[in-house]
């Protein structure tokens, strides 16, 4: 991995010794980055982000994108999405005044999550919200009536429980039946009644579907397709503005290693899955409204999170590097035991070791038994593939501050 134009797979490696990180046109040196370092700092490639945007608005054409802001909320991320015509998959208030801040209008969002209090629906009816995915009953009851009081038609669509395991980890698996996610689907014939009662309240607009994430095979997709085909047709006959399926978002990266071609492959068969079930639906209903909401594959691998080497701690059995940034910046380790890259700022001879952060708990790790270029105090530690669910799960636990967030346009 020497010079970055050879390897156009990549997207980060050494050139002269240091560390680059490459969008796919141009090469930036993550040591400028770290010039007045005042603490861990999460460095984000817009130019990457929008050459992904344009990937897969290629590879799902004719699909309406809704990028999950929850994977990455900077405001300049959601800029890049907004020149790019896509909307945003809210699920929250805050993500809701977070989008308006940021420039997209409410005919922009979908919002989805289990849990929507009364003063988010509030803003969400009140402001006539493109489609909220409507996750259970006593959810679309509380909908209807808050419509009604506002004199509004609140426009819903149903997430189903397609009962559908993936392979991915069960914290991130969201489409089986003891999840909380999404309405099961017996109870579709009690929706529709629902529904019917507050006809004048209520604009129901599709089916919504979300597996998890960090697909990395479509079986399950597929079969969950199939299975949400029958019953969007059922909602069609009974609610003709109904014309929109959602499938949700999910689609995988490659933790492992870096390899963007693979990645491409990966997109084109998720793509080939989605249209393959879908077509059919679109002969049937000519003004169909195919809805996605991908978040990890478009902005995780834009992201690096730098932190500086406080020390290197030898026992009889380890070697620590201890940084300045742990759980409290990055979970993913600690919470889902993800694997991230680590790499050295400046390359040099390897070593083995355990990379752990500053907080007082035995799961603040980013890596174990890792090798990498040797490092000593002071020196820089970069951790790959941080653009997604990075910055955006981070805490004040310990009361750490906050990691810095800057990206490509600073530079
Ligand atoms: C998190 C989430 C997504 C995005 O998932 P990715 O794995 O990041 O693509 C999409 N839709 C819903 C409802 C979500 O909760």
């Amino acid at each position: 991995m020497q010079d970055q134009k050879s390897h156009p797979n990549q997207f980060l490696g050494y050139k002269n010794g240091l560390l680059y990180f490459f969008d796919g046109s141009r090469e930036l040196s993550l040591t400028a980055v770290v010039k007045n370092y005042q603490g861990p700092v999460f460095f984000y490639s817009l130019n990457f982000i929008k050459s992904r945007a344009i990937k897969m608005q290629d590879a799902l054409k004719g699909v309406r994108m809704f990028y999950a802001m929850k994977a990455n909320a900077h405001p300049q991320v959601l800029g890049v999405f907004k020149d790019q015509k896509i909307g945003i998959d809210v699920v929250s208030g805050g993500e809701i005044k977070h989008a308006i801040n940021c420039g997209f209008g409410y005919k922009d969002l979908v919002y989805s999550g289990v849990g929507k209090t009364k003063k988010e629906l509030e803003l969400a009816i009140s402001n006539d919200i493109y489609q909220i995915n409507v996750e259970s009953i006593p959810e679309l009851q509380r909908i209807a009536e808050m419509a009604a009081q506002l004199k509004k038609k609140a426009n819903v669509a149903f997430r189903i429980n397609p009962d559908i395991s993936i392979k991915s980890h069960p914290y991130i698996a969201t489409g089986l039946k003891d999840n909380k996610f999404g309405i099961d689907t017996g109870q579709l014939g009690e929706v529709i009644a629902v529904a019917k009662s507050y006809s004048e309240f209520l604009s129901v607009k599709g089916l919504s579907l979300h597996l998890g994430s960090q697909m990395m095979e479509f079986d399950s997709l597929k079969d969950s397709l199939a299975k949400l085909k029958p019953l969007f047709l059922k909602l069609r006959a009974e609610f003709p503005e109904c014309n929109r399926f959602d499938f949700g978002g999910g689609l995988g990266v490659y933790y492992e290693k870096q390899d963007l071609l693979a990645e491409e492959k990966l997109l084109a068969d998720y793509a080939a899955v989605v249209f393959s079930e879908l077509d059919e639906l679109k002969i049937k209903i000519t003004d169909l409204e195919i809805q996605s909401e991908p978040g990890r594959w478009l902005v995780g691998h834009c992201g690096v999170l730098i932190s500086q080497v406080q020390y290197v701690k030898k026992t009889p059995y380890k070697e620590f590097v201890i940084l300045d940034s742990g759980m409290n910046h990055l979970i993913r380790p600690s919470l889902y035991e993800a694997f991230h890259g680590i790499q050295a700022m400046k390359d040099g001879p390897e070593k083995t070791y355990d990379v752990v952060g500053p907080i007082c708990e035995s799961s603040d790790f980013f890596g174990k038994n890792r090798k990498m270029a040797q490092v000593k105090e002071g020196d820089f530690i970069v951790v790959r593939d941080c653009g997604a669910y990075g910055a955006t799960m981070s805490s004040d636990y310990n009361l750490q501050a906050r990691a810095l967030e800057v990206t490509d346009s600073d530079f």
